[in-house]
């Protein structure tokens, strides 16, 4: 009970730190169970980790709030921010060394994502919680912690896990929304489009290391009538916006008129958003992917035949491996890994694009000849892509009217709001003789099946240690995986997600016969069926977990510059 966790405090108060691994273990509360299952070594180490478990039935939610998935999902994340909202209301930090007096549960910011802080079922609604126990240096301060266990997190948990205690309005209209953004997605795929942007959203963010939405001067999202279409949504009702078809869409217009921030905006609406984001009707498929150059990148045997070939010196390009891509090949090797996944929607933005990888004009074909070139570029096989393969591709393109030829749909930014100028575009093809052939043909090869090696995720001499630093790097023992590109991977507890799968497919996975492909698939599958929980190497609280998509773990693999294929 509570009265021997102060008894303990009491004992430990101003010994040294170590002193606080008594704390471990479960104390009952009148209407809740506090678990401390890992106390911290010092106050400067990772904070100690805790759960609070409310009784199903007292918690008394619904079980109509958690019975799908999406909106399970919904609640998680709605109660997640609850407890955040609370910490910072209601307690008042206490001092001390290191992490001494921090109380915080998992990071959440514009998307609702699939996390593990917070665990709703019939039985229990239970918290995940990071704690630093308090200490002078490294003596111990009871009062400080007897604060925190007997007085916070008490009034944490009543104010944040009682259905009777939350605002129960924001509540309904998270899960709505969340509802109607699940619903949008599935209509993308019945209407055959690619993405869906709400008239009225706001693109532009507040600036460029925020993802909150740009508040003074905003110019809201207006659809052309051209691809003006109404959806019925679930909650919200009739929704008007631009639907966007499949096929090659061309994102043309000056610069500073919002091309990229748009193409930015569609990246990302492979997530659900928050209520007031400005992007909470804007969808994407949910397997697009953002496609870059990545000089430097290390890639291991994927073939990039169709895009590269005759290399000097006799390179092979269809098991093509480097420790040190350039920007047209590294451009190649990410789409060709990206078609690997499964993607049926590539976004590209000039501005992060090789030029030579994505035009070769008429004047410069003549000037050199094709066998002397071994890049075909992206214009050659962009439709190739669409009418074989079924992936689409949204373009930002400023710079090169030849892309005219192969575009389905083309849409003008102009001072932030798009016109429809496909009619145009095509005219002035008619009316100027292009003096550009098209290179290729062929169809486009994929990657033969690239079986993973166990080899892979060779041990040092105290085995693993894979840890994330923020969210676009790992470091998996002494190598760094630099996940920088990675646009879409949002959330510093999707790639701490990553380092435990990682680790999971390594010690439960990789066999010497699965594809890379399948192995990403299989530990998928797993999170899916089992929960977030299933890759955690912890007992107890599990650690801060957010789920990535699939590509993003198959991204990861293929940056590990230890990665061996077959
Ligand atoms: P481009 O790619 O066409 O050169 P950007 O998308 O980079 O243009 O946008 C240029 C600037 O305009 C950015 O600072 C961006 O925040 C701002 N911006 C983009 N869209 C809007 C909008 N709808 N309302 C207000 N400002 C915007
Ligand atoms: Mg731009």
């Amino acid at each position: 009970s509570f009265q021997e966790l102060e008894k303990i405090l009491n004992q430990i108060d101003g010994k040294g730190y170590k002193a606080y691994k008594e704390l471990q273990g479960q104390y009952q509360w009148s209407n809740f169970t506090l678990s401390i299952d890992y106390v911290q070594g010092d106050p400067f180490a990772s904070p100690s980790r805790i759960r609070v478990i409310v009784p199903g039935e007292k918690g008394g939610f619904p079980s109509e709030l958690y019975n799908t998935p999406y909106k399970r999902r919904a609640v998680i994340d709605f109660l997640s921010r609850t407890v955040a909202k609370n910490i910072s209301r209601i307690y008042h930090h206490v001092g001390g060394s290191g992490k001494s007096g921090l109380i915080s549960i998992g990071y959440c910011g514009q998307e609702i994502l699939e996390r593990n802080y917070i665990v709703i079922d019939q039985n229990r609604v239970e918290a995940r919680l990071e704690v630093g126990l308090p200490a002078a240096g490294r003596r111990i301060l009871g009062k400080e912690a007897k604060y925190i266990f007997l007085v916070a997190i008490p009034k944490i948990v009543e104010t944040s896990l009682f259905f009777n205690a939350i605002s129960k309005e924001s509540l309904f209209s998270q899960v709505k929304l969340v509802e109607d953004q699940y619903f949008l997605r599935q209509e993308l795929k019945r209407r055959k489009l690619v993405a869906f942007v709400a008239n009225g959203s706001i693109l532009p963010r507040e600036s460029g290391v925020s993802q909150r939405p740009m508040v003074k001067g905003a110019v809201p999202f207006q659809s052309p009538k051209e691809y003006e279409i109404e959806i019925q949504l679930p909650n919200y009702g009739p929704i008007k916006g631009m639907g966007l078809p499949q096929g090659v869409t061309l994102i043309v217009g000056g610069g500073f008129h919002g091309k990229s921030t748009l193409l930015q905006a569609l990246e990302l609406g492979v997530y659900d958003h928050i209520l007031g984001d400005g992007r909470e009707y804007l969808v994407t498929r949910e397997n697009a992917v953002k496609i870059k150059a990545e000089n430097g990148r290390y890639v291991e045997k994927v073939n990039i035949s169709p895009f590269i070939n005759n290399l000097p010196m006799g390179q092979d390009t269809v098991r093509f491996s480097t420790e040190n891509a350039s920007g047209s090949t590294s451009q190649a090797a990410n789409i060709m890994e990206a078609l690997e996944i499964g993607t049926d929607l590539l976004l590209i933005d000039e501005d992060t694009s090789a030029t030579n990888f994505m035009i070769r004009d008429g004047r410069m074909q003549q000037l050199v000849q094709k066998e002397k070139e071994p890049i075909t570029p992206f214009i050659d096989r962009v439709r190739t892509l669409y009418e074989e393969k079924g992936v689409s591709t949204v373009l930002v393109i400023g710079g090169s009217g030849d892309y005219f030829e192969v575009a389905d749909h083309i849409i003008m930014m102009d001072e932030y709001t798009p016109r429809d100028v496909t009619q145009r575009a095509q005219e002035i093809i008619k009316g100027i003789q292009n003096p550009r052939k098209i290179e290729a043909v062929s169809t486009v090869q994929e990657n033969p099946p690239r079986i993973l090696l166990k080899s892979t995720f060779s041990m040092g001499k105290r085995g693993v240690k894979i840890k994330p630093r923020g969210i676009h790097q790992i470091t998996f023992n002494k190598t760094d995986i630099d996940l920088r590109d990675l646009e879409q991977l949002i959330d510093p507890n999707q790639t701490n997600t990553i380092c435990f799968m990682l680790q999971y497919i390594m010690e439960r996975v990789v066999n010497d016969k699965m594809a890379l492909k399948e192995v990403v698939e299989k530990v998928y599958k797993d999170v899916i069926e089992k929960g977030l929980d299933v890759v955690s190497p912890y007992k107890g609280h599990p650690g801060n977990m957010a789920l990535p998509r699939k590509y993003e773990i198959a991204c990861t693999l293929n940056r590990f510059r230890n990665l061996k294929i077959k």
